[in-house]
C-alpha cells in the first residue's frame, strides 16, 4: 500500500491541480480563484500526507521552523513577486511599449495554452538552470543562495526560504522575459499552478517514487541530493521544474543504492531566523564560513 502511494501521489495531485484550474477557468471563475485554488489545496494535501507518510520524521518541521518559513513565503513568495510585477507593469511595460524590447512576435502565441506553458516551463528553466549552477559556483552569488540551503530538512513549506535579492534576480530570469514576451494570463497562470505544486513537492518530506518521471521533473527524489551538505552531491540537480537541462549538461545525480545523508551548510551554526539571513549574505566574515 505505501509503495502505491509513493508512485501515484505526484502524479494524482499535480493532475487533480492542472485538470481543476481548467475547469476552474472554464466554469465561470475568475482566473485567479482558477489559479490559487488548486495551489492552496495542492499545499493542503502536501502538508497532509507530509504527516502521514513522512520520508523522514526528524524531517518534520518545528514551530520555530514554521514561522519563519511562513515569514519567508509571505514576504518573499507573495508580496515581493506582486511588487517587482507592479513595477513592471507601470514602468517598463509602459515605456517599452512600441519599442523594440517588446518583442511579442517571438512567441506562438496561437499554440494551445499548455504547450505555451510548456515551452515557458522548458525556456525559463534553461534561464534558471544557469542562476542556479552560477548561484553554487561564484562566491557573491553563493552568499545569497546559502540561505536555501540553510535548513538541515526539507519539506515544503521551506521550498520558500530565498533571500530577497535573489528572489529579485529569479524575477529577472523566470518572470521578466515571459512579460517582454507578451504572454497571456491563461499561460502564466497554468505555468504557476505547475510551478507551484511541483516546488512544494520538490522540496517535500513525503516517501515519493517518481519512476521515469524523474528523468523529466525535478522532483523531490532529485533535490534532496541538491541539498547535501556534500559539495560534490549538491552542485547537481540544479533544474528547477525539470530535471531536462541537467540531463543535457551532465549536471543529473541520482544514486540508486543510498540515500542522501546529512542536509543543510557545512556551516551548522548559520543563523536560522528571518531577519539574521537577511543580513548574513553581507556580514562577510560570516557569509564566507558556509
Ligand atoms: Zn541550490
Amino acid at each position: 500500500m505505501k509503495k502505491i502511494i509513493a508512485c501515484t501521489t505526484y502524479p494524482m495531485v499535480m493532475s487533480l491541480g492542472l485538470i481543476s484550474h481548467y475547469w476552474m477557468l472554464h466554469g465561470g471563475f475568475s482566473i485567479k480563484t482558477a489559479t490559487y485554488t488548486p495551489v492552496i489545496v495542492g499545499a493542503f494535501i502536501i502538508t497532509l500526507m507530509e504527516l502521514k507518510f513522512s520520508h523522514r520524521k526528524k524531517w518534520l518541521a518545528e514551530k520555530s521552523d514554521l514561522l519563519n518559513d511562513t515569514v519567508y513565503m509571505v514576504l518573499v513568495q507573495v508580496l515581493l513577486p506582486r511588487l517587482l510585477s507592479f513595477f513592471v507593469a507601470i514602468t517598463l511595460l509602459r515605456s517599452l511599449q512600441n519599442s523594440q524590447w517588446m518583442v511579442t512576435g517571438f512567441w506562438p502565441h496561437a499554440w494551445p495554452h499548455f504547450l505555451q506553458a510548456m515551452l515557458m516551463i522548458l525556456a525559463a528553466d534553461f534561464l534558471r538552470y544557469w542562476l542556479h549552477k552560477l548561484s553554487h559556483e561564484w562566491p557573491p552569488l553563493w552568499r545569497l543562495h546559502a540561505v536555501h540551503h540553510s535548513p538541515h530538512k526539507l519539506y515544503w513549506v521551506n521550498v520558500g526560504r530565498f533571500h530577497p535579492v535573489e528572489k529579485a534576480l529569479q524575477f529577472i530570469f523566470d518572470a521578466l522575459p515571459f512579460i517582454l514576451l507578451g504572454i497571456s494570463e491563461e499561460v502564466l497562470a497554468l505555468y504557476f499552478v505547475f510551478y507551484s505544486i511541483n516546488g512544494f513537492f520538490q522540496h517535500c518530506n513525503i516517501e515519493l517514487r517518481l519512476g521515469f518521471l524523474n528523468y523529466i521533473i525535478s522532483g523531490p527524489e532529485l533535490h534532496r541530493w541538491h541539498h547535501s551538505k556534500l559539495v560534490e552531491e549538491a552542485n547537481r540537480n540544479y533544474g528547477n521544474n525539470t530535471i531536462v537541462w541537467d540531463l543535457v549538461f551532465g549536471t543529473r545525480f541520482l544514486p540508486k543504492d543510498r540515500e542522501v545523508d546529512e542536509l543543510g551548510l557545512k556551516n551548522r551554526s548559520y543563523p536560522t531566523g528571518f531577519v539574521d539571513q537577511l543580513k548574513t549574505p553581507f556580514l562577510h566574515k560570516r557569509a564566507d564560513l558556509n
